[in-house]
């Protein structure tokens, strides 16, 4: 007998519902799955929520979807999701034209890196803001090898061993010289020397990874040398008195090292046309897409 609580659903129904549910969450599993193990690409399930909202794909929560792609945590997944504009609990059949918009952007983007193993080498004057740059692909396409220096120079608060740099003495570097493990190094504002440790690059490129190292122009030159492949980006900033701006205002060096530092950056701005491409970081955002696009496989158009 079939009995109706007050108010509510008949007790069948609502069986039937939870039944439902169920078999939409296996399907959206199975969905998330295909992603995980390369069967179907992001931007394919994307498309097919669009084409049919009310379907499984379009019942998927895009926090979901972003969350299968390797190497995107929960924190970084939040961090994407908040930069599309689009809200955690949102689902892909559910979202707006300009969601929609952004999200197949960033899924044909990212789609265009990985799996092409590229070298992109940015250099650029000091206080130029690289480095932001840099942790701006770090964290959206981290399918890209954010290659770790090693340096003789002292941590600054915050730097992590392994994270930020390799810090190793003088000793360790001279060995790793010696041993033949770096790519390129440079002795870098006449104080302390920076080098690529070659085997990850190496490793990350045969397996079809793309590359990004971020180093002087000194080092710059000598991985033209060494990969003549390699793109070499050169960063620049909006204007003169902008970096000058920057680089004051960062206040991690003293006045003696921020003069040392200027010297080298005007001696730096005067190689720009050695460089294949410059990218001026008038916003860093715009700056690290025109990066990413270097990153990807040519004829792959990598914007929507
Ligand atoms: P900082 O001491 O501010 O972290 O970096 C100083 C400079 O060293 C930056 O301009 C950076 O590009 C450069 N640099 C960092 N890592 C390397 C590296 O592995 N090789 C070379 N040649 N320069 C590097």
């Amino acid at each position: 007998m079939t009995t109706t609580p007050a108010g509510g659903m008949p007790d069948v129904d609502r069986a039937a519902a939870s039944r439902a549910a169920v078999a939409a969450r296996r399907a959206r599993a199975a969905v998330k799955e295909d992603v995980r193990s390369g069967r179907r690409s992001p931007l394919e399930v994307a498309e097919s929520a669009w084409r049919e909202p009310a379907g499984v794909e379009g019942g998927m929560r895009v926090r979901d979807l972003i969350a299968t792609i390797k190497g995107l945590g929960p924190t970084r997944t939040l961090a994407i999701l908040d930069r599309l504009g689009i809200a955690p609990v949102k689902r892909l059949g559910g979202l707006g034209s300009r969601q929609r918009a952004a999200l197949r952007d960033w899924l044909t983007q990212r789609a265009a890196v990985a799996g092409h193993g590229r070298l992109v080498v940015l250099a650029g004057p000091t206080a130029v803001g690289k480095g932001t740059v840099s942790s701006f692909i770090r964290e959206n396409f981290p399918e890209v090898l954010l290659s770790v220096s090693a340096t003789t120079r002292a941590p600054r608060p915050g730097e992590q061993h392994g994270v930020h740099y390799y810090f190793v003495d003088d000793a360790e570097f001279d060995a790793m010289v010696e041993r033949g493990e770096l790519l390129e190094w440079a002795v870098v504002h006449n104080r302390s020397r920076y080098g690529t440790p070659r085997p990850p690059v190496d490793a990350a490129l045969a397996s079809g990874r793309s590359v990004l190292l971020e180093i002087d122009l000194a080092g710059a030159r000598q991985v033209r040398a060494a990969m003549p492949e390699a793109t070499l980006v050169f960063l620049l900033p909006p204007s003169w008195e902008e970096l000058v701006r920057r680089l004051v205002g960062r206040g991690t060096e003293s006045p003696e090292e921020q003069s040392g530092r200027l010297e080298t950056a005007k001696v730096e701005l005067a190689a720009q046309d050695e460089f294949d491409v410059l990218v001026v970081n008038d916003d860093v955002r715009r700056a690290a897409a025109e990066v990413v696009d270097l990153l990807a496989v040519p004829g792959v158009p990598s914007r929507a």
